[in-house]
């Protein structure tokens, strides 16, 4: 049974680094999820500045023919300027000239200060798109130290489980079948030392005549409130 406990030991030792490697292999891409949200707030961002940037220029070229148009229509007073006959009607021609130049000199300014906005919604798109290949870069940086690290978590686990398979002859079947049982529903723990008199498991205090049968070693004991199959530190001692 003394024998019989070691190699549990053993396979505990081994279940036990199979549990935490296996859980952060499982972890691994949720640290990618992270660089993956940067990098698509990076996107929609840059998306906007482009889009600002459309619409600016939009803006700035319907001006553009409004003003032409308008100045197209200064020209053709000023052309009909000629066949007026009176003062009168010529001094009212002159002042509807004048108030149209008036309204196009405001929208010439409008057109200037929309090419300035531009220019400064132009180096914003740019900025976000270094940003973005600054993310990109990341993000790839991310994904690559990912993949070596699952690489590597690989090749543990599969060492891992050889020596595990070399163990598994040694331990009788039922015993390996509850030893198995409690692995699955304690987190990779199916095996726990006596700490005073309670389960260093769950640390449920334990009755003397569990504590005496786990001394003697008769049998494998299991802690009545977590299952976990208990064994003496004496065990870990010279014998
Ligand atoms: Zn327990």
């Amino acid at each position: 049974m003394v024998d019989e406990l070691e190699v549990l030991k053993q396979l505990q030792n081994i279940d036990g680094q199979l549990y935490h490697l296996r859980r952060e292999k499982q972890q691994a891409p949720q640290q990618l999820e992270q660089a993956q949200v940067v990098l698509t707030n990076r996107q929609t961002q840059l998306k906007a500045a482009e889009e600002n940037v459309k619409s600016l220029q939009m803006t700035q070229k319907e001006k553009e023919i409004e003003l032409q148009t308008r100045e197209a229509n200064v020209k053709k007073l000023q052309g009909q300027m000629f066949q007026v006959k009176t003062n009168k009607e010529y001094t009212a021609m002159q002042h509807e000239i004048d108030t149209l130049k008036a309204d196009n000199s405001l929208l010439e300014e409008e057109i200037i200060a929309l090419l300035d906005q531009v220019e400064e919604a132009s180096r914003m798109r740019q900025e976000e798109q270094k940003r973005l290949t600054e993310a990109q870069a990341a993000f790839e940086d991310e994904r690559r130290r990912i993949q070596k690290l699952t690489d590597q978590l690989d090749a543990q686990i599969k060492q891992l489980e050889e020596s595990r398979q070399q163990l598994l002859p040694k331990v009788p079947p039922v015993t390996l079948e509850l030893y198995q049982r409690v692995l699955l529903n304690r987190e990779g723990l199916a095996l726990a030392p006596l700490v005073d008199e309670s389960c260093g498991g769950c640390h449920r205090r334990l009755p003397p005549q569990v504590i005496n049968e786990v001394y003697i070693g008769n049998r494998l004991v299991s802690c009545e409130s977590c299952n976990r199959i208990l064994y003496a530190h004496t065990l870990d001692g010279p014998q």
